[in-house]
């Protein structure tokens, strides 16, 4: 008990009534970046255990992303402890689904060994669809690109709207209006949404949406599933979506105990759905929720927060908020520009090591993050980091899981674990090369839709003798291929441990000499092998395996409710490893950050939530950044510039260029003003900050880091040496 008292010292007093309020009363908690919401979430999970008594395994909490999830979870296992910490549901949405599917799907007629199909397995499948489409057309002029088609389907999907609703629609179009490459993109748009679903369900494999809109179905067929979960609680709320809302409302059927947080001015998913009426809705639907609201923000210093708040003011539709704070100013802001992008980087990267070097130890390259609008920004930065020497990660996006060698050896695996998912077996059948060429594979994968069956099948019936061979040198070429299957499918259901498969599956298939063979940059591909294999490794695995034959989970079972069953079902050691694989946003532990302290580089997006001392915002060019280019809702750039530099605790940094090569162009380009009031903030220009670091105000910056001063005699020291 004594921790709980500890925890609840350290919150202000509107933070302490958000996190001891009735769990019986829905809640709303309302505030600006850096007031504590999160760690609010998580101490009114601990309180809920604690206080309350709740067990952790009727606590289903929802957060963003996955490293949200893990960071949330290492605080709170200090809270309660490492036990009943493991026992909470928690994760996002699409995880607490995958989990739900895999044990309970079949009660929806889905198949246990599902795969999870990112988005580029889907963007592949989509542009296979979609060629006869635009094949056919010839009069009209059609842009159609994959990564277009996808986002319409996962519009659809978001909004609930079936194929058959979505040709309906078009159609509609068409009898309205002349037909134009408008309408008859909607058409074709309808028609790939429908044999998308078609290929989905034909190779037992979910897209992300489908996760959601599967979930949805799940608890609603059965809601038992959730009876006894006691309390459900969102964090990042003003980004979730119509199909996000109604699972918080499935979770939470039993009792409708909900607690959420949330910022109207962060919500930056509008172009994925996201709905910020969902704050109205639930207000709505919960009529009894209580609101309150943080205004005290703890993450920054005046300085910045000042021009976070000038950024966001300029909304003139949004309802206005206090959030002050007791911290004193800071060193300003700093306004860097630049010649060009190349200049830039190097700014950056001479920035960064002057701020290690001249901390004298204070700072590490850790404590640095580079935002950037949209991944391609990031080509300049890494090339002068790399020439600096400046040791960098990505943050975000999928990159791990998206390398070339990661990604074969996943596919490897999906395969093993279900045989029927196309995108995988047309991966890998050729690597390493067997002769099999891509007009082969092709007409294997045709030949097999006709017969109905999945191509995986049809080459173990070929090599087994069952099917002839349809070009006899292919049951040579496939055979070895069908064997490594095999072979790794009878270990994965023994229950082997994925990193042991993946092991075996390097050492069967020669996988160092293939890359050895094939790719120039072989050795640090290898080291992402064996990045992968310690991933594997470290997994927690699943308590209780069972084969994809088991029955469902028992009444008896569910009376325990999810998330004791959570680690049950039929998770098998490689369906738990490759589920973790696919929904993975990023890999490094904190253990790893720790050890290996590197500057962070991401997107704007992927930061959400998060916090770093110094922080570097790439910013506004036209025709580039913010407001990116192709935007329409420019309020909602505004709000990602203020969720950028909201992550800043002691130093912000604004950067642009004069002029920029884009696409091989060079252009002149301005700051797009319209999101920034330049003349009305207050910054500083980069001469007047340093040679070393300010004294006086930055000793605030080790205040709010809670890190001792740096030894002044040893910056001089430094000084004088460099
Ligand atoms: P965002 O909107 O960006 O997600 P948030 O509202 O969730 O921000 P947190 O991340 O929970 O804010 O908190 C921001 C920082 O302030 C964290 O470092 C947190 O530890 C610190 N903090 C929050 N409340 C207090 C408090 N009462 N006393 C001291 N520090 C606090
Ligand atoms: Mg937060």
């Amino acid at each position: 008990m004594q921790g709980t008292a500890e925890y609840l010292r350290s919150l202000n007093p509107a933070q302490h009534q958000a996190v001891t309020h009735d769990p019986s009363v829905p809640l709303q908690i309302l505030a600006g970046p850096g007031s504590g919401k999160t760690r609010v979430l998580t101490c009114r999970v601990a309180h809920l255990v604690d206080h309350y008594s709740i067990s952790p395994e009727d606590i289903c909490a929802v957060t963003f992303t996955n490293k949200a999830a893990n960071e949330m979870r290492e605080r709170l296992k200090k809270l309660i402890g490492p036990e009943r910490t493991m026992s909470l549901v928690m994760g996002t949405f699409h995880a607490i689904c995958a989990k739900l599917l895999r044990i309970y799907g079949t009660r929806i007629y889905l198949n246990a060994n599902f795969s999870i199909c990112d988005a580029d397995e889907s963007k592949r499948i989509i542009k296979d669809l979609l060629k006869p489409h635009l094949a056919v057309v010839r009069d009209v002029p059609l842009t159609l690109k994959p990564a277009q088609v996808l986002s319409e389907i996962s519009h659809f999907k978001a909004k609930g709207i079936t194929p058959s609703q979505a040709k309906l629609a078009a159609v509609g179009t068409g009898h309205n209006f002349a037909l134009n490459a408008i309408s008859e993109n909607s058409r074709i748009i309808a028609e790939v949404y429908e044999e998308y679903a078609k290929e989905l369900k034909s190779t037992n494999s979910l897209d992300f949406d489908d996760l959601l809109i599967f979930g949805v179905q799940l608890l609603k067929t059965d809601p038992n599933i959730v009876k006894n979960t006691r309390h459900v609680l969102v964090d990042e709320f003003q980004d979730t979506n119509a199909i996000q809302f109604e699972l918080m409302e499935l979770l939470a059927s039993a009792n409708k105990c909900i607690s959420i947080v949330g910022d109207p001015d962060q919500s930056i998913y509008g172009w994925r759905s996201a709905d910020v009426e969902n704050l109205q809705k639930m207000k709505t639907r919960l009529p009894t929720t209580v609101q309150i609201f943080l205004e005290e923000n703890y993450r920054s210093t005046a300085g910045i927060l000042r021009v976070c708040l000038a950024i966001i003011s300029e909304d003139k539709k949004r309802i206005p908020k206090t959030l002050y704070t007791s911290h004193g100013n800071g060193p300003l802001p700093i306004l860097n520009k630049c010649e060009d992008e190349r200049a830039e980087g190097i700014f950056l990267a001479k920035e960064i090591r002057r701020l290690v070097a001249y901390s004298g130890g204070s700072f590490g390259y850790g404590d640095f993050v580079v935002l950037l609008r949209y991944n391609a920004l990031s080509r300049t930065i890494e090339t002068a980091f790399q020439r600096e020497g400046i040791p960098h990660r990505f943050l975000g996006g999928k990159k791990f899981f998206e390398r070339l060698e990661v990604k074969d050896l996943l596919a490897y695996l999906q395969v093993v674990d279900n045989p029927t998912f196309t995108p995988a077996f047309v991966r890998v059948v050729n690597i390493p090369k067997r002769g099999i060429g891509n007009k082969s594979i092709e007409e294997l994968v045709a030949q097999a839709k006709k017969n109905g069956i999945s191509p995986m099948a049809m080459v173990e019936g070929i090599v087994s003798d069952d099917i002839p061979d349809t070009k006899p040198p292919l049951r040579r070429k496939v055979a070895p291929f069908v064997k490594v299957i095999l072979e790794l499918r009878k270990q994965a259901k023994k229950g082997e441990y994925a990193d042991e498969l993946i092991r075996n599956l390097l050492e069967l298939i020669e996988y160092q000499e293939h890359l050895k063979s094939t790719q120039p940059d072989w050795e640090t591909r290898w080291e992402n092998v064996r990045e992968l294999i310690t991933f594997a490794s470290q997994m927690e695995p699943p308590s209780y395996t069972e084969d994809d034959e088991s029955p469902p989970a028992t009444d008896a079972e569910l009376n325990v409710g999810p998330p004791a069953e959570l680690n049950r079902g039929n998770i098998t050691p490689l369906r738990h490893f490759l589920e973790s694989s696919m929904l993975s946003t990023d890999t490094q532990t904190a253990e790893e950050e720790a050890n290996k302290p590197k500057v962070i580089i991401s997107t704007c997006h992927a930061a959400k939530g998060l916090e770093w001392p110094v922080v570097f915002v790439l910013l506004v060019f036209e025709g580039g950044a913010f407001p990116f280019a192709r935007s329409e809702d420019h309020d909602e750039e505004r709000r990602l510039l203020y969720v950028a530099c909201t992550r800043a605790q002691g130093l912000l940094y604004l950067t642009h260029c004069q002029t920029r090569c884009t696409e091989g162009k060079l252009s002149h380009v301005l700051p797009a003003i319209a999101l920034l009031n330049f003349h009305e903030i207050a910054f500083t220009s980069r001469k007047d900050l340093l040679p070393v670091l300010p004294e006086g105000d930055t000793s605030l910056i080790f205040k709010i880091l809670q890190r001792p001063m740096p030894d002044s005699q040893e910056v001089q020291r430094l000084v004088a040496e460099l």
